[in-house]
């Protein structure tokens, strides 16, 4: 990321709130999605270390995820609301240990500034229901560039052929 990106994204973000010192993380809280549920009732459905990255913005330890060595041909879907996300054909080996996409599925996913690692990151996440997936830099492949970084258990795959689960309600 440029100096002049850091910039407007900086005062991109303090525009966005009239209060100072709001805690990181409350621009994609305050945004409404088009499924919403409490934090107490994804923890019921969701396995623990899931709901631990999707709702709580945890990352999992680089390669544990099985998905990371998944190279058949299907779709990735949103492990908490099945909402698709990537394709397999935009998957490719970046070495970090976590699954990775140069390229994510029309319409499934919403970004926001982070500023936990004390540099600016641009987290992604489901923009059907919040739930936080990963990070995306620009240290990618052609054609995008960009490199998806996607914690593992924030996802299902879905083999080719194989129906799409439903969106969750
Ligand atoms: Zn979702």
């Amino acid at each position: 990321m440029n100096r002049r990106n850091w910039i407007s994204n900086i005062s991109g973000l303090l525009a966005a709130f009239s209060l100072p010192g709001l805690p990181m993380g409350s621009a994609r809280a305050a945004s409404a999605f088009p499924l919403t549920k409490a934090k107490p009732e994804w923890k019921k459905l969701l396995p623990a270390d899931s709901y631990r990255v999707l709702f709580e913005e945890g990352t999992e330890a680089s390669g544990s995820s099985a998905l990371n060595a998944e190279k058949r041909s299907g779709t990735f879907v949103c492990a908490a609301c099945n909402l698709p996300l990537f394709d397999s054909a935009h998957k490719y080996e970046s070495g970090t240990g976590w699954p990775s996409f140069w390229q994510p599925l029309a319409g499934g996913l919403g970004t926001a500034t982070d500023f936990k690692l004390i540099y600016p990151r641009t987290e992604y996440h489901c923009s059907r229901c919040g739930g936080h997936q990963g990070h995306v830099f620009n240290d990618g492949p052609q054609p995008t560039g960009k490199r998806y970084c996607n914690n593992g258990v924030a996802l299902k795959f879905v083999l080719k052929g194989e129906p799409l689960p439903a969106l969750r309600t």
